[in-house]
């Protein structure tokens, strides 16, 4: 089922690089740090190595800082800004924050992620653990706390951050560079143009960027911030980049967004014209082609035509790139990246939003090739996806952008958590047979990318909920939650929603301005919506358009209501005919929630592996049913199918008989996708047969 002999990521890097003995390596101590990590503290609000001249304080920039970003359209709101109350997310954050960071900090420390840091300051002897990419794991997890602490202080969090942020900057080197793996007799292999293609060297360093960024910008503290600026000004600007300078390959793209958002905070040119020049590769580092599509890198981005190589990487160069655009303008840049998201939603997407559909290389596929048993979909790829959405987002205001962040969020990025948040899928299949022994949740994986990974973004959900614009704000994301934040000329402005999305349909959005004011509020029509309307103080609002941003300008008094109404009727999905895995068979959606059909839920004798069907398409005949008792709270959907007899014993081959298989009906029972595998394992699709179409 699962191609585990297909070259994984880890087992790509291993074979890849040499690896040599583990022991034994030299310390490269830092003479002028000491301990205890408090001490780090003693940087927050001291003067920074570069002044911050354009920025806007460090508590008032969002998930990116695109305030100063000339082809921004749309501006982020801080984190800090949006508030979820009680509903769908808000159980899924304080899970996040209260069980799934805390225990993955103890498995990165039980699993000796944090000792290699140690080690090189002196404070341990362990040897080196973990793949050569484990440093990002430690700064993702960096990255996680950093945005919960947005939220509000979290005095246990910010000790442990503190700590970690402590050691790990005690373990660069005087010359800026920092890394536990390329160190001792592994260190004349670093930055070798071969390493950077397999070493993560700069991948690592870019989310130590992002880890240091988030926190910045949770506390104002800058002690990693100034690091990651160390590590860029004086190890990789100074002799790094285009001839006469040693030349850059990403291999693992990551650098590139990270470089992008520290120009953003630094103002300093050099470091987005980095990022420019290792988007645009260098010809003195000639590989393979296969290698350059694998990596999605060492090749002018701007030549890329579709999407290939490893998911991962493409969906990060992808951000970088979208960054890129929004720095720029450059138009070479924007018609590459329309034509790669045509292509990824064309014909590379899961139902999901999960992409990246091949276990070899961690791979996008070729168009329409889209299994379910075998799909990858791994977390991050879906993640990534996410991201490059929000940068297209960003640059546009075009709502066909947020429907595919909603459907990867509430899909298959949702599903990469378990509901008890400790474990964690890699994969997310969109089939799954439990004969295959497959295990699907996972509490730790060596190659840990995924959980801090779902950690940060579930951290960070606040800061995607709204946009401001020059003349108004954007509602993107639908729960219970309280924005205070302002318009862009300055106007205090709190906007409060109630809803039960996305178990209900509406939503009521009041609008408070300071003072009766004169804005656009723009609206998001969902993509999947078939009807809708809204009402402003029960005055119907024309021009609703599914898909689409509703405009709705006028002079705000405070205490306004917008209701929005949304038909939640199950809907089922066909794919496109080129995709041959799903022939006969249909997805069924209700709102932004993908389902599937999970064997539990069956009665008694119904084996969906013996090919239980659905019977008809008519929407009307789904029977919507809020279960408090199952999965947390979720409506399941019940549907009038039919299962085949005697399916179990049929023959591979058998003379072809003319006469359709005999089936008896069976009640079935669906639950949406991403709670899937969080009872003992069971059968479960997608993809449903249909019966009679
Ligand atoms: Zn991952």
């Amino acid at each position: 089922m699962s191609e585990k002999k297909n070259i994984s990521r880890r087992e790509f890097v291993a074979s890849a690089i040499s690896t040599a003995a583990v022991s034994a390596l030299p310390v490269r101590a830092r003479p002028d740090r000491s301990f205890p990590g408090i001490a780090a503290k003693g940087f927050a609000g001291q003067p920074g190595r570069v002044p911050l001249p354009d920025a806007p304080p460090w508590k008032d920039q969002g998930v990116l800082n695109l305030a100063k970003s000339p082809y921004a359209k749309l501006h982020t709101v801080p984190v800090r800004a949006v508030t979820i109350q009680s509903g769908f997310w808000a159980t899924r954050r304080e899970i996040n924050v209260s069980k799934s960071i805390p225990s993955m900090h103890d498995l990165l420390e039980a699993n000796g992620r944090m000792n290699n840091f140690r080690r090189l300051s002196g404070r341990s002897s362990a040897a080196q653990r973990g793949p050569v990419y484990s440093d990002s794991d430690v700064y993702k997890w960096t990255e996680a706390a950093g945005f919960a602490l947005q939220s509000g202080d979290r005095p246990e969090l910010r000790t442990t951050t503190e700590k970690i942020i402590a050691d790990v900057v005690a373990a660069q080197q005087p010359n800026g560079y920092l890394n536990t793996y390329f160190v001792g007799d592994r260190a004349s292999l670093s930055m070798t143009p071969d390493t950077q293609s397999t070493g993560h060297e700069l991948y690592d360093m870019g989310h130590f960027l992002q880890g240091a960024i988030a926190y910045y910008r949770a506390t104002g503290d800058r002690t990693m911030l100034d690091a990651g600026i160390k590590f860029v000004d004086d190890f990789l600007l100074p002799d790094y980049g285009p001839a006469p300078k040693k030349p850059i390959v990403s291999g693992h793209p990551e650098i590139e967004m990270a470089l992008i958002e520290l120009y953003r905070i630094t103002g300093d040119r050099r470091q987005l014209d980095l990022a420019g020049y290792i988007l645009g590769g260098d010809e003195r580092i000639d590989f393979p082609v296969q290698r350059t599509i694998y990596m999605f890198s060492g090749t002018p981005f701007t030549a890329r035509k579709k999407l290939e190589g490893h998911a991962v990487r493409a969906m990060y160069a992808c951000c970088g790139a979208t960054d890129y655009y929004l720095e720029t303008g450059d138009e070479t840049y924007w018609k590459t990246l329309d034509r790669l998201w045509n292509d990824m939603t064309g014909t590379k997407m899961y139902v999901t939003g999960g992409v990246g559909s091949r276990a070899a290389g961690e791979a996008f596929g070729e168009a329409y090739e889209l299994p379910n048993f075998r799909a990858y979909g791994e977390s991050c790829a879906a993640i990534g996806n996410l991201m490059w959405n929000w940068r297209m987002l960003a640059a546009t205001g075009d709502a066909k952008f947020t429907d595919v962040i909603e459907r990867a969020l509430y899909n298959g990025i949702n599903s990469g958590m378990s509901l008890d948040g400790v474990l964690y899928c890699y994969r997310n299949p969109l089939a799954f047979d439990p004969s295959t022994g497959d295990k699907i949740r996972n509490p730790w994986y060596d190659t840990t990318c995924c959980p801090p990974n779902l950690e940060r973004t579930f951290a960070s959900l606040p800061g995607y909920f709204y946009s401001t614009s020059k003349d108004g704000v954007y509602v993107h994301l639908f729960d219970n939650a309280e924005l205070d934040w302002h318009l862009e000329d300055g106007r205090p402005l709190k906007m409060t929603q109630k809803t039960e999305y996305p178990w209900e349909g509406d939503v009521a959005i009041t609008v408070t301005p300071a003072e009766p004011s004169e804005f656009c509020v723009y609206l998001r029509i969902p993509g999947w919506v078939r009807q809708a309307q809204v009402s402003v103080g029960g005055k119907s609002i024309p021009g609703v358009r599914p898909g689409a941003y509703l405009p709705i300008r006028r002079r705000w008094s405070p205490g306004e209501t917008i209701r929005l109404q949304m038909d939640m009727t199950p809907q089922a999905l066909a794919a496109n005919p080129h995709v041959t895995e799903d022939t006969g068979r249909v997805a069924v959606e209700r709102g932004p929630l993908v389902y599937c059909l999970e064997q539990l839920d069956q009665p008694q004798g119904v084996a969906l592996s013996d090919g239980a069907l659905l019977v008809g398409q008519k929407a009307g005949e789904f029977r919507s049913e809020y279960r408090s008792d199952l999965l947390g709270g979720v409506v399941v959907l019940h549907h009038p199918g039919a299962v085949y007899e005697g399916s179990s014993d049929s023959a591979l081959y058998s003379p072809y008989s003319g006469v359709s298989r005999k089936s008896r009906p069976a009640l079935l029972t669906l639950i949406p996708y991403y709670a899937w595998a969080n009872r003992e394992p069971s059968f479960m699709e997608v993809w449903t047969p249909l019966l009679d179409a």
